[in-house]
C-alpha cells in the first residue's frame, strides 16, 4: 500500500521537486482509514492532480492520493422534477465530470468546464470561473475527518464557503471522498459575463453545450497548457480592497476593473495591479508571468520551487508599492 522517497515533480503541475518520504492512493475508505491510522505522527498532505499547489521542499511526511472513482444519479423520492443529484467521488478528473453533466443536459456546472484537477479538489477553494462558483452547485461534501477517522458530511451552509475559500481550506483535516451536486434538468443561458457574452454574440439562444464550448474555446485561447508550459492558473486571489482605495487608483487608471463585493468592499483584478506594476510577461530566470495573462505565472523550466517564490515575491513587492496592496498567493506552496 506504501511507496517510500517517492519524487513529486510528476504530481504538481509547476513540476518543482521534492520527495515524499510515505506516499499512499488508498482506492477505498477502509484503506484511507488504514493510511491514516498507520501513521498518527506524520504530517498529512492530500493530493489530487497537483494543479494547484507546488513544492519548495522535501514532504516529510504521508502524501495521501485519493483513488477512489465513479459518478451516479442519486435516487431522490421527492416530487422535484426540476432538478437532479449527482454523486461524483474526489478521484475523478473534474472537466470529465462536467462533460459527463452537460452531455445529459444537466445545468449548472458548464461555465467550470475545463478547470484542471478533481472533484474533490473543487470544494477546497470553491473553484470558479466566468460568472460561476461551484459552491452555487454543490448539496453536500463527504469526508473523512483525519482527526476522528469519522466520515462526516457537510450541507452546503457547513462548508462555508467565500471567494476561493472553505472550511476545508482553513482546517486541512478532512480528506473529500465524494462531492453531491444539485443540478438543474434543464437549461437557460443568461448572459452575465463580458467574455462570453462576447464569444457567443452570434448564437441565438445558445445550448448548454454551445456554453461548454465556448467556455472550452476561451480558455484553449487565453491560457497556458499546464502539460506543455507548466503554471497553476490564477497565482494570487484577486484582492477585496477598500473605496477609497478603489477610487485613488481610478483616479490615476480609470480602466481599473472593479466589482463591489460583501463588506461594502471592492473587488479588483491582481492581473491589472501586475500589469500596471510592470510584470506582465516579465522574466527572471526561468520563472516568468504569462505574456498574455499577467496572474498566470509559468515556469520554463526550473526544479527549484524556491525560485517560483522569489518571484512571487518581487511581484508582491512591486504591487504593495506602487498601490499599497498585499498579494495574497492563491496557490499553496508547501
Ligand atoms: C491552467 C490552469 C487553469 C486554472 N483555472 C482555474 C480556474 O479558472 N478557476 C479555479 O478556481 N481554479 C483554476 N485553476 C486551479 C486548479 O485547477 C483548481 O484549484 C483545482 O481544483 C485543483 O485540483 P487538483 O485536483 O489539481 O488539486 P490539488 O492541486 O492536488 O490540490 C489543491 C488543494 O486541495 C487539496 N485537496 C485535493 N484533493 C483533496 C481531497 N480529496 N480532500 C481534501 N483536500 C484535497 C490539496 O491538499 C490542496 O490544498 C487552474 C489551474 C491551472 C493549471
Amino acid at each position: 500500500m506504501y511507496r517510500y522517497n517517492v519524487q513529486l515533480k510528476d504530481y504538481n503541475s509547476f513540476r518543482t521537486e521534492a520527495v515524499a518520504k510515505i506516499f499512499c492512493e488508498p482506492d477505498n475508505i477502509e484503506d484511507l482509514r488504514q493510511c491514516i491510522a498507520d501513521h498518527p505522527d506524520l504530517p498529512k498532505l492530500v493530493l489530487g492532480k497537483g494543479r494547484n499547489l507546488f513544492f519548495t521542499k522535501d514532504f516529510d511526511g504521508l502524501v495521501i492520493k485519493p483513488k477512489t472513482y465513479g459518478i451516479r444519479e442519486v435516487p431522490d423520492d421527492s416530487d422535484d422534477s426540476e432538478h437532479v443529484f449527482i454523486e461524483a467521488k474526489a478521484a475523478e478528473d473534474w472537466d470529465d465530470f462536467v462533460r459527463f453533466c452537460v452531455d445529459r443536459g444537466y445545468s449548472g456546472l458548464e461555465n467550470l468546464s475545463y478547470i484542471p484537477g478533481t472533484v474533490g479538489a473543487a470544494p477546497i477553494q470553491n473553484i470558479g470561473a466566468y460568472g460561476s462558483e461551484v459552491k452555487d452547485s454543490i448539496y453536500e461534501v463527504v469526508a473523512l475527518d483525519m482527526d476522528t477517522l469519522e466520515v462526516v458530511s457537510f450541507s452546503n451552509e457547513e462548508c462555508a464557503f467565500g471567494y476561493r475559500d472553505s472550511i476545508f481550506k482553513r482546517k486541512r483535516k478532512y480528506i473529500i471522498i465524494s462531492v453531491v451536486f444539485l443540478l438543474k434538468r434543464s437549461y437557460h443561458y443568461v448572459p452575465r459575463y463580458a467574455d462570453l457574452m462576447r464569444e457567443l454574440e452570434n448564437v441565438e439562444n445558445p445550448s448548454l453545450q454551445e456554453v461548454r464550448d465556448a467556455v472550452i474555446r476561451i480558455r484553449q485561447r487565453k491560457l497556458p497548457d499546464e502539460n506543455t508550459l507548466p503554471n497553476c492558473g490564477s497565482f494570487f486571489k484577486n484582492p477585496y480592497i477598500e473605496t477609497d482605495k478603489a477610487e485613488q487608483i481610478k483616479a490615476v487608471y480609470p480602466d481599473l476593473p472593479v466589482y463591489p463585493v460583501e463588506g461594502g468592499l471592492i473587488k479588483t483584478s491582481a492581473a491589472f495591479l501586475i500589469d500596471k506594476a510592470g510584470f506582465k510577461g516579465k522574466q527572471r530566470g526561468q520563472i516568468g508571468t504569462y505574456p498574455k495573462q499577467a496572474l498566470i505565472v509559468v515556469n520554463y523550466g526550473s526544479t527549484d520551487g524556491n525560485e517560483i517564490v522569489s518571484f512571487m515575491h518581487e511581484i508582491q513587492a512591486a504591487v504593495n508599492e506602487k498601490f499599497g496592496i498585499q498579494l495574497e498567493p492563491e496557490v499553496r506552496i508547501l
